[in-house]
Formats: structure tokens, sequence, C-alpha cells
């Protein structure tokens, strides 16, 4: 058990070298990160390669019980795993931050391993088993560092794989901290993680040793590796990119989901691939729920991720901080209304940018057609659901989408015709360990979560006779 960051740290970090980790609010050095090599990366799969057979043979019920007691080795050392995670990401420890990550992480390895997968009776004399693939590769973003590793990896594992994991080079310093809890209670091999850029990733992306992998970050990596996945045949599952779009119906009540709203959109300090990026109001409530976003935008503390007052942060990092500010002047000098935010303080140490409202944007600005990743929600006025729903589907992305409605059998309807993995009714961006989450379009392929994520780390078997 870890009590404080600084004793993870001590056992992650090189004893020399490696890749300096500044702190996205203060611009001071958290730690230092290996930087591994390719023959660390062969090493590793190597490794997890041989200690594969073992690993399945222990069967589900035994790889249960392990995924279970990783499980509280993250619940016992949460408090250290949540501060490290708050310096290194920026995301302060309270609201659906830090603390919420790490809970995620011990939450859905359990559910992970409470699951059932029974080989399926699919004719008299055929059934479906799913097998492990062998050694899969998970390749990560910065904005959930921890949690999506463990959407990577408990199932992976739970299937009878074993398992390299390639952070983001922004956040390293977390997922190694993570793999060292989970490994105290996992055996030797199963799971291991390099650490390293880009070129690490694409190493482990096309090395022939890697039966399966798993890759969660932007729509543009996510095509490279489909191209590079082609020697090897490698099975892929892929959560790319998004640009949610919510669509409020002129029948709610502003005040009443303005706060939802505002969290579907700004959860993360807005770096969230299934966020709220663009919402279409019906110009009977239009200006009402603007007024309402602006005031919770406005009320929202924002801070270094320590203080326990704050609940939102900074930016991850300077080039996000500059892709926001940019699109944010951009829509101004195009003459959108910055309604609340917009302007930030330019003497500051850390990536700062505050929530921000803009309303009065055309469909076609920059800022609403393109993904931003940060704390800003430009807000489009529509008078006719066709058009509403048009200007929704008009992207080549589709993660999540919303419809807010007091009827919500005319949400449903409208639901229906998104085009979007997933569409919530008056909320946007709750996830469930049950439930099966992915991106329809360019947002990827491929299902996490619940059984069908399981049997996306199978090979599908059919014996028959
Ligand atoms: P990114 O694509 O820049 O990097 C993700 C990871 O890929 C990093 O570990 C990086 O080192 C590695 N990488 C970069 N180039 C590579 C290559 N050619 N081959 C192999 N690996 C390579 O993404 P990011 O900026 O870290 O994350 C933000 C993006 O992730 C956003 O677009 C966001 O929407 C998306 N995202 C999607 C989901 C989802 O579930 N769909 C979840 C979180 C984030």
């Amino acid at each position: 058990m870890f009590a404080k960051a600084e004793d993870l740290l001590a056992v992650v970090q090189p004893s020399s070298d490696g890749r300096e980790i500044i702190d996205p609010a203060t611009g001071e050095t958290v730690g230092r990160a290996p930087e591994h090599e390719r023959a660390d990366l062969d090493a590793a799969v190597e490794a997890a390669r041989a200690a594969q057979p073992a690993w399945e043979a222990r069967g589900h019920a035994e790889r249960s019980a392990l995924l279970t007691r990783a499980a509280q080795a993250v619940a016992d050392s949460a408090e250290a795993l949540a501060e490290l995670l708050s310096r290194e990401q920026g995301k302060p420890l309270n609201g659906p931050n830090a603390r919420f990550e790490v809970d995620a992480c011990a939450g859905w390895l359990r559910a992970t391993a409470s699951f059932e997968l029974e080989p399926q009776t699919v004719s008299e004399d055929a059934e479906l088993h799913y097998r492990p693939f062998g050694v899969v590769g998970a390749v990560g973003p910065w904005n959930w560092p921890m949690m999506i590793s463990v959407w990577q990896l408990a199932p992976a594992l739970r299937m009878g794989n074993t398992v390299v994991l390639k952070p983001s080079e922004y956040t390293p310093l977390s997922v190694l901290a993570l793999v060292h809890v989970l490994n105290t209670e996992l055996p030797d091999d199963v799971l291991h993680v390099v650490s390293g850029g880009r070129e690490i990733g694409e190493a482990l992306v096309a090395h022939a040793s890697i039966d399966k992998l798993m890759f969660t970050g932007s729509t543009a990596t996510g095509k490279a590796i489909i191209r590079s996945s082609a020697d090897t045949v490698k099975r892929l599952t892929l959560e790319l990119g998004g640009n949610d779009a919510g669509i409020v119906l002129p029948d709610v009540d502003p005040a009443g989901i303005a706060e939802d709203l505002f969290w579907g959109a700004f959860i993360n300090t807005g770096q969230t691939c299934a966020a709220l990026k663009r919402l279409y109001v019906h110009e009977d409530v239009y200006d009402s729920v603007v007024d309402a976003l602006a005031r919770v935008a406005a009320a929202t503390p924002m801070g270094i991720g320590l203080d326990e007052e704050n609940v939102l942060g900074p930016l991850q990092n300077k080039a996000q901080y500059e892709i926001v500010a940019d699109l944010v002047q951009a829509a101004k000098d195009a003459g959108a209304r910055i309604v609340v935010g917009g302007n930030p303080a330019d003497d500051q140490r850390g990536f700062f940018y505050p929530a921000t409202i803009v309303a009065d944007i055309d469909d076609a600005n920059p800022l609403v057609a393109r993904e931003q990743f940060g704390p800003v929600l430009p807000v489009v006025k529509y008078s006719s659901v066709d058009d509403a729903v048009a200007m929704a589907n008009g992207l080549d992305v589709g993660l999540g989408a919303s419809v807010w409605s007091a009827d919500r059998e005319r949400a449903k309807a409208i639901a229906a015709r998104l085009q979007a993995g997933t569409v919530w009714i008056n909320k946007h961006g709750a996830i469930d360990p049950r439930v099966p989450f992915g991106g329809a379009k360019q947002s990827g392929y491929g299902l996490e979560f619940g059984v069908e994520g399981l049997k996306q780390l199978g090979q599908p078997q059919v014996i028959s006779g």
C-alpha cells in the first residue's frame, strides 16, 4: 500500500535520465519517466508471451479473483494514485476528476472480473467459444490515463491474454504507478508497461508478436495504426476522436438542465472524448439555456488540482492549450459572442483556459466543426428539429450524442436518427462498466465494457460435431 504520490514516484522513476514530466498547473517538475527503447519493448513482449499459457490455464474464476484483489490494491493506494494523477494530468482531486478516476479503476476491475461468459450453443452440434489471442498491446491517451488503461487491460487479462501497455508520453507516471500497484497482486509478467514517445507506440503497434491491439487516441493516429496493422492482420479495437452533439428541444426547463449540460461538456475540463462539444438549442429556449449555462460556468472553481475547492483544472499540455485558444479567437473574429470566459490571463504559469460559453455561432465555424478538446461549449441556434439532426450528423465522427427533452419518447425517436455509438437522453457522457461503449463513423470500431467488451478480447472459435 502506498500512502503518498512521492512513495509511488520513488518506485517508478529511473535512477537517472528519463523524460521530465511537468505539472500543467504549476510548470513544476513532477518527476521523470523511463524512456524505453526497442530492446525493452521486445523484452516485455517476450516475457508476456512466455507468461501467457500459465495465465490462460488458471481459468476464468482464478483470473477474476486476482483482478478483484488487484482492484482492492488500487483502492488501498487510492489517495496516493489520485495525488500523482492530479499533479501529472492537471485534473483536480475533487469533482469528476482524479479521485473519481481512481475509484473508477477499482470499479471497472471488479465489474470486469464479475461478468459471465459461457460458451454459446449456436446449433444442435455447434458451440461458440472465445479463446485468448495471446499478447495484447494497448496504447493510450493523456486525458484519462489510468481509467483508459484499465478499460484496456482488465478485459484483456480476464480473457486470458497477457498485456503490454504504452501510455501517453504526457502522462506515463500515472500509468507506471497504476501498473506497479496492480502487479503487487498479479502474477509475474502478465502485465507490462513500456514508456516513451510515438516511436515506441509505432513499434508496439507493428510488433509481430502482438496479437491484438487496443488503441484509444486521436482519429489521425488511429488511421496510421490501421495502415501499420495490415502486415500482421492484427485485430484492432479503436476508440478515436469525437465531437459530440447535443440537441435541446423547446420543452426543457433551462435552469433545471443547466448543471447536467455543463458537466456533460466540461467534465475533465472538456478533455474527454465523449464530452458534449456542440450544443444545438431550439430558438424558443436559446437565450435562457445560454444564460443558465453561463451562470454555472462562471460559478465553477478552476485552479490547481491539489487545492480541494477546485473542480476544473488546466489543459494538460501547451499544444492543447493553443488549439483551444486559437479556435476561440477565430470564433470571436468571425463574430461569435463570448458569453463567459474566452480571456485567459497571459501571466500565468499553468495552461489554464477559463470555462467558456460561445453563442451566436455558425455551425460551420471551426470551433463547432473540429474537436477542440477543451473547456469551451459553442451553442448553435436551430428552429427545426430536422435541421438540428442534420447538423448533428454532419461530421465524419460519431462517438456520443444526447437529446434533452421533457418528453422521453420524443427524445428517443430523435436519438434513433443520430449517427453515434451512444445517444444519451437528458444526460451526456455517463458510462457504466456493464454497458457497451464504442464509436460510429471515424470515431472508431469495436466495443468496450460489459460482456460484449470481453468478447472483443477473445478469438471466436466454433467447435462443431
Ligand atoms: P494521440 O493519438 O496523439 O496519442 C495517443 C497515443 O498514441 C499516445 O500514447 C501516443 O504516444 C501514441 N501514438 C502516437 N502516434 C502513434 C503511432 N503512429 N503509432 C502508435 N502509437 C502512436 O491522442 P491524444 O492526443 O493522446 O488523445 C486525445 C485524443 O484521444 C482525442 O482525439 C480524444 O477524442 C481521443 N480519445 C478517445 C477516446 C474514446 O474512447 N473514443 C477516449 C479518450 C480519448
